[in-house]
C-alpha cells in the first residue's frame, strides 16, 4: 500500500461542540517522519482556547453528572462504534503522522474500541449510581459508599500511543460522569482529531467532549493550572510529569501521572529459545522502540547467552525497516529529526562508555532518504552505570547483560529510578511467580508478548506513575468517593 496522498485533514480544535481556530489563529507544522514531507497545519492553541474549553465542559459537567451510568453507557458504544467505521482511516493517520507500522496501528485502533466498550460496560455498573451498601456494626444506621464524577477533567497526552493513551483516559471519564478537555501532543494531533471527530459525530452533549491542539506550553500549562479543572490525567515524560504535579498542586486538584519507563526482560537459562528472541524483539522493537514499556534491558542467562545473542541479532536484521506504506514494512521511523538526534545521541554515547554494538547503530539501508530511521540496534556488555543502561531511551536499542543467579538477575532489573513493567521468560512456572513477586514493577508479563486487557491495570512503581489507569482503577481515577451515613427510620 502506498501513502494516500488525497488526505484530507481535520486541523481545528473542538471546543463547545464546534469545530473552531484558535482564537490567536496560530498554527503548528505537521510532519511525516517517513519522509520529513509537511503533511497539513493545525490550530495552535494558547490560554484564551483553554479557557473557552474549561468553561463550555464546567456548564456541560451540571447535566452530564446527572445521566445514567446506562446514558454514558451507550455513549460509550457509539463512540467504540464510530471508531469501527473508522478504523482504516484512523490507522492510515496513525502512520502517517506518527510513522507506526500499519498492522501496529490497527493494533492501536483495536485497542481504542476495546476500551471503550469495556467501561461502557463499567458504566452500567449499578453500585455507583445508588451506593454500595456497606456492612457497619450498628443495628440503627445505614451506610453506603457512593461514587460521584470529580468534575472536569484535563487529558493530556504524548505522541507514541496517541489514539490508545487518549482512549484510556476519555472511556473513564466519561463513565464516570466527568466532562473532559483534551490536549493531543502537537506531535501528532491528525489521528487524535480524526478520533475527536468520530467522537463529535455520536452527538454528546454540547461541551462534554473539548479539544485543544497545541503544545505545552500554551495549552498544557494553563489547562493543568485552571481553577475550573479539578482533575489532571498525564502521559508523557517523567520530567514534565513533575512539573504537572508541581503546578496541580496550588490549586490542590488530583494528578494520575503515567511517565517513563526503563523496563528488563529477565531471560532464564530454561527459557525456550525461539519464544525468548521474539519476546525480547518485540519488548525492543515494538513502535520503533519508542514505547513506555520497552523492555529494553535484556538479562539473560550466562549459559544462554551466546545462542540468544546470536539468534537475537539474526531476527533484528531480518526486520525490514522503511516507510509504513511500503508493502513489507515492521518497523518505522522515529517519530521527528528530535527524536532521532537523540536516539544517535545515545548510541555514539554507549559506545564511548564501553558497550559492545552487536547489529545496527546507524540509518538502515534503502529508506527514503529525509525520513527518520534508525536501525534496530543491540549493545552488549553495557556497563550498569552507562546512560544507555539507566535512562529512557525511546528508540530501538536493547542493551543485554548476562546474570549468574536469580537474586542478580532480580537486583540487576530492580535498580532503576523506574519501574513499570518486566518481562520474566522460563519454564519454570514457580520461579516465574517468585520473580514476578519480587520486581518493582506495575505489570509483569510471564513468558508472553505485552498483551493489555482493558479490565486489567496499567502503571508502575517509583518514577513511572502516580496511580493507575485501565480496569476499575482508570475508573475511580476520575471519581469522588462519598459516605452516606443513615440512621434507619424507627417502624
Ligand atoms: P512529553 O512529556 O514531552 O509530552 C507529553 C504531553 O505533555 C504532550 O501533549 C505535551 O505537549 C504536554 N506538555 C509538555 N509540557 C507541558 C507542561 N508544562 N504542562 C502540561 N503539559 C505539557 O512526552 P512525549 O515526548 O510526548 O512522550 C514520551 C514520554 O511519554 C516518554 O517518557 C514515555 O515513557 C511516556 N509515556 C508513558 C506512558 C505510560 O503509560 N507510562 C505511555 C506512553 C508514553
Amino acid at each position: 500500500m502506498n501513502a494516500p496522498n488525497d488526505t484530507q485533514f481535520v486541523t481545528q480544535h473542538y471546543i463547545d461542540g464546534r469545530w473552531v481556530d484558535g482564537a490567536m489563529g496560530g498554527t503548528i507544522a505537521v510532519v511525516n517522519p517517513a519522509t520529513g514531507a509537511h503533511l497539513t497545519d493545525v490550530a495552535a492553541g494558547t490560554a484564551h482556547d483553554v479557557e473557552l474549553a474549561v468553561a463550555s465542559a464546567a456548564r456541560a459537567f451540571r447535566a452530564w453528572r446527572k445521566t445514567t451510568g446506562a446514558e454514558r453507557a451507550r455513549y460509550l458504544h457509539a463512540i467504540a462504534t464510530a471508531v469501527e467505521a473508522r478504523r482504516k482511516r484512523l490507522a492510515i493517520l496513525q502512520s502517517l503522522n506518527n510513522g507506526k507500522s500499519q498492522q501496529e496501528a490497527h493494533m492501536d485502533v483495536d485497542d481504542v474500541i476495546a476500551t471503550f466498550r469495556y467501561y461502557a460496560q463499567l458504566a452500567e455498573r449499578p453500585d455507583d449510581a445508588t451506593g454500595e451498601e456497606v456492612s457497619i456494626p450498628s443495628t440503627e444506621h445505614r451506610a453506603r459508599i457512593c461514587r460521584e464524577p470529580c468534575g472536569v477533567a484535563a487529558l493530556i497526552v504524548p505522541w507514541n500511543f496517541p489514539m490508545v493513551t487518549t482512549a484510556w483516559k476519555l472511556a473513564p471519564a466519561l463513565a464516570a460522569g466527568c466532562t473532559v478537555v483534551l490536549k493531543p501532543s502537537e506531535i501528532t494531533p491528525l489521528p487524535e482529531l480524526e478520533l475527536a471527530s468520530a467522537i463529535a459525530s455520536v452527538s454528546l452533549p454540547t461541551g462534554v467532549f473539548n479539544v485543544v491542539t497545541g503544545t505545552g506550553a500554551d495549552v498544557g500549562a494553563p489547562l493543568v493550572a485552571h481553577q475550573g479543572v479539578a482533575k489532571v490525567s498525564f502521559t508523557g515524560s517523567t520530567g514534565v510529569g513533575q512539573t504537572v504535579m508541581k503546578t496541580a498542586a496550588d490549586t490542590l486538584k488530583g494528578v494520575s501521572l503515567e511517565l517513563g519507563g526503563k523496563s528488563s526482560i529477565l531471560v532464564f537459562d530454561d527459557a525456550d529459545l525461539e519464544l525468548a528472541v521474539e519476546l525480547v524483539a518485540t519488548g525492543g522493537f515494538f513502535n520503533s522502540g519508542q514505547m513506555c514499556s520497552a523492555t529494553s534491558r535484556v538479562l539473560v542467562a550466562r549459559e544462554l547467552a551466546p545462542a540468544l545473542l546470536a539468534r537475537l541479532v539474526e531476527r533484528a536484521e531480518r526486520i525490514v525497516v522503511g516507510d509504513p506504506f511500503a508493502p513489507g514494512v515492521q518497523m518505522g521511523p522515529l517519530v521527528n529529526r528530535a527524536q532521532f538526534e537523540r536516539v544517535r545521541g545515545y548510541i555514539e554515547q554507549g559506545i564511548a562508555d564501553g558497550a559492545r554494538i552487536v547489529t545496527g547503530g546507524g540509518r538502515p539501508a534503502e529508506v527514503p532518504e529525509h525520513g527518520f530511521f534508525i536501525a534496530p540496534t543491540i549493545f552488549a556488555d553495557v556497563p550498569p552505570t552507562s546512560a544507555l543502561w539507566r535512562d529512557e531511551i525511546f528508540g530501538p536499542v536493547l542493551c543485554v547483560r548476562v546474570f549468574d543467579t536469580e537474586q542478580e538477575a532480580v537486583a540487576l532489573a530492580n535498580d532503576s529510578e523506574y519501574g513499570l513493567v518486566a518481562t520474566i521468560v522460563t519454564a519454570d512456572e514457580a520461579r516465574g511467580e517468585r520473580v514476578a513477586r519480587a520486581l518493582e514493577a506495575g505489570v509483569v508479563w510471564v513468558n508472553t508478548p505485552q498483551l493489555i486487557y482493558p479490565q486489567t491495570s496499567w502503571g508502575g512503581y517509583k518514577r513511572s506513575s502516580i496511580g493507575r489507569e485501565l480496569g476499575p482503577f482508570g475508573l475511580a481515577a476520575f471519581q469522588e468517593i462519598k459516605q452516606v451515613l443513615t440512621r434507619r427510620q424507627a417502624n
